[in-house]
């Protein structure tokens, strides 16, 4: 299937060429027709998947068409409303709208809290076409008389799962009590509880459905294995893993916000540059320190779910669990920061003794079994034989939500790990090789990975 399949017009078409991008995803590729023809959309995806894009396009595309038909002067009035849960998620999706409008000349502006409202309301007293809102700052403005929502003929909540665990139920509500009837509503979410699905029935009209599995993403896309090792030893294996790696950007989850902040205290001890994005920092702080990622000023971030969660870094080549979450489909969503688009991804998992019932849970929910690595300085032989416990988490009965983010949003920090024997890493003691190669299985965007897997951007070589 090419893009050209899928009646999008030419403009869109050049942008899409001038990307790069060969084929659509098939997210893109059964959202596109339908979103085309006016229906309304409920599609369960995740980030990674090439769902921006996918609702972003046909958007664009039936605005463009009726701005070319209609010809109207004067200022423009907001026909497409984009609501999402972050900040960085908000600046991705338009930052994907300007790439595929180079040359429809549709005008987007994005607006989010925790900054100044000054130059997001200049762009909007200039006119504009589409509006990408987080929910309190939309609402704020709406108060204040500086957005009127009542031309807004396309609605899409994206992340809504995310939406809900972050508490904008009441905020989503307001915003869709403000919209009029008749529009075409998108509703994208990674999971589909009953309470998304309660939620996407005040939204949507008559939806069409389109799932595009994580198991797809996870399994195909993404090689994928354990590390067991003592907790003790989880800051050196990191370490190890970097050094081993000099050329990857390497994105590494921790379950606490402390605990992200002594793992980058750690790495520094090493060397190794790397610096941290957590709910402490300010939403400016998390910006600038995830552009200098991009920019391959560092090639290790450390970053708790909520404050990674949307995040597309590409290039990102490996993603490190240091803690494995507890809750197994937040894995699915950690995974899912690497092997994106035409790249081949890498996620390793350190499992400490405490945690193997989590690898058993997260087996259960991909439906594979992830393979062991053992061909490290800090192989830990002892849990590998344990068989797993019944960990903290039981039905009905869960610490946080279901995207793990308790220990973020409360800032509960246990430590990471006992400060216990600390091993020195011994000399010879490396592993002979790198990491496996990963599959070459049929993924989602095939077309293959371009070249050396885990390389970064050229020019990026100190770390
Ligand atoms: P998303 O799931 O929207 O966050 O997209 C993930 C990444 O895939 C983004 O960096 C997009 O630019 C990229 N992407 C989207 N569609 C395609 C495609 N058809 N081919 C290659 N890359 C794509």
């Amino acid at each position: 299937m090419k893009f050209s399949d899928l009646g999008i017009i030419s403009p869109i078409l050049k942008a899409i060429e001038k990307l790069g991008y060969s084929e659509p995803t098939p997210i893109q590729e059964q959202a596109i027709p339908i979103l085309l023809d006016g229906h309304d959309l409920l599609g369960s995806a995740q980030t990674g998947t090439g769902k921006t894009a996918a609702f972003t396009i046909p958007i664009l595309q039936r605005i463009s068409t009726s701005n070319h038909k209609q010809k109207k002067k004067g200022r423009r009035q907001l026909k497409a409303l984009i609501i999402s849960p972050t900040r960085e998620l908000a600046l991705q999706i338009s930052d994907n709208i300007a790439s595929y409008s180079m040359f429809t000349g549709a005008k987007t502006v994005v607006i989010f809290g925790g900054v100044r409202q000054h130059k997001q309301t200049s762009a909007l007293r200039n006119g504009a076409d589409i509006l990408v809102a987080t929910p309190g700052r939309l609402l704020d403005l709406i108060g204040q008389g500086y957005i009127r929502l009542n031309q807004i003929e396309y609605f899409v909540l994206d992340e809504a799962d995310q939406m809900l665990d972050m508490g904008f139920i009441h905020d989503i509500k307001k915003i869709i009590g403000k919209l009029p009837e008749k529009r075409q509503s998108l509703f994208f979410s990674a999971t589909m509880p009953e309470s998304i699905i309660a939620l996407s029935d005040q939204i949507l009209n008559n939806p069409k459905r389109v799932t595009i599995a994580p198991e797809q993403t996870t399994a195909e896309k993404v090689s994928q294995s354990i590390y067991y090792v003592s907790k003790a030893n989880k800051n050196d294996l990191l370490s190890h893993v970097a050094e081993e790696n000099p050329d990857a950007s390497i994105l590494v989850f921790s379950r606490t916000k402390h605990g992200a902040d002594k793992i980058v205290k750690s790495l520094h001890k090493s060397n190794i540059r790397s610096e941290a994005i957590h709910g402490n920092k300010s939403q400016n702080a998390r910006q600038k320190t995830l552009d200098r990622f991009k920019k391959g000023k560092f090639s290790v971030l450390v970053a708790t779910d909520i404050a990674a969660r949307g995040i597309d870094v590409s290039k990102l080549s490996l993603v490190v669990n240091y803690d494995l979450p507890n809750v197994p489909e937040t894995y699915v969503h950690r995974i899912g920061r690497t092997g994106r688009a035409q790249e081949i991804g890498e996620a390793i998992s350190f499992c400490s003794g405490g945690e193997k019932g989590y690898v058993r849970d997260i087996e259960r929910l991909i439906s594979q079994k992830i393979p062991v690595e053992s061909d490290h300085p800090f192989h830990d032989q002892g849990t590998a034989d344990r068989s797993p416990k019944k960990q903290g988490k039981k039905p009905g009965k869960k610490s946080g939500n279901k995207y793990g983010r308790k220990p973020d949003a409360k800032s509960s920090n246990k430590p990471d790990g006992k400060p216990g024997k600390k091993f020195g890493k011994k000399p010879g003691a490396k592993p002979k090789g790198k990491f496996k190669k990963p599959s070459d299985g049929n993924h989602p965007f095939k077309g293959g990975s371009k070249g050396k897997r885990f390389s970064k951007k050229q020019g990026n070589k100190k770390r």
